[in-house]
């Protein structure tokens, strides 16, 4: 069941009992914070949000802490594909930011991403968007992840948690 609302012209946000979400007691076990930006514009892409969900609450490695709405948004790039959907989650773990990237990419071809081309159609994509207060630059992950700010299918998400 989702709660849908337009937003602007071209957007639309959409809620449910999953998206967004707060954890109430908070698990102080994990040392670190990750931020992960999630997307995808094929199928059924709310469905696969929770999927995931279900599936990292499942996880001893990690725990989800917060969750964003879910943002309809248009494709930029590469236009003649259909809208993508974007949300946020905030999941505290004690993987380091390599072992977290490598833990995403298993995830994503879990969720059986196909590879083409350059901001090509996706069932599921994640990326690190923050990672603690971490700057890290080194050849297979940049953090914070570049041009975050001037992406709406981050900001508004994003913004959606800090009200
Ligand atoms: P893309 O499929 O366009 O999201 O690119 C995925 C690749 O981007 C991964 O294989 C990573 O090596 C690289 N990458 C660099 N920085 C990040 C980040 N902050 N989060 C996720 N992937 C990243």
């Amino acid at each position: 069941m989702y709660l849908k609302r337009r937003l602007r012209e071209d957007l639309f946000i959409f809620k449910s009992l999953r998206f967004p979400y707060v954890k109430k007691t908070s698990f102080k076990g994990f040392r670190y914070n990750a931020t992960i930006g999630i997307g995808g514009n094929i199928g059924d892409v709310k469905r696969r949000f929770e999927h995931l969900f279900v599936a990292l609450q499942k996880e001893r490695s990690l725990d989800i802490k917060a969750t964003s709405l879910i943002l309809q948004n248009p494709p930029f790039g590469y236009t003649k594909q259909d809208d993508f959907f974007n949300s946020i989650m905030v999941v505290s773990t004690n993987m380091t930011p390599q072992r977290f990237l490598q833990y995403l990419l298993h995830l994503e071809k879990k969720f059986a991403r196909k590879r083409s081309f350059a901001n090509a159609p996706r069932t599921l994509d994640l990326d690190i968007i923050f990672f603690d207060n971490r700057t890290i630059s080194t050849q297979n992950l940049k953090v914070p992840h570049p041009c975050w700010a001037e992406r709406e299918s981050v900001v508004i998400p994003l913004a959606s948690m800090h009200r």
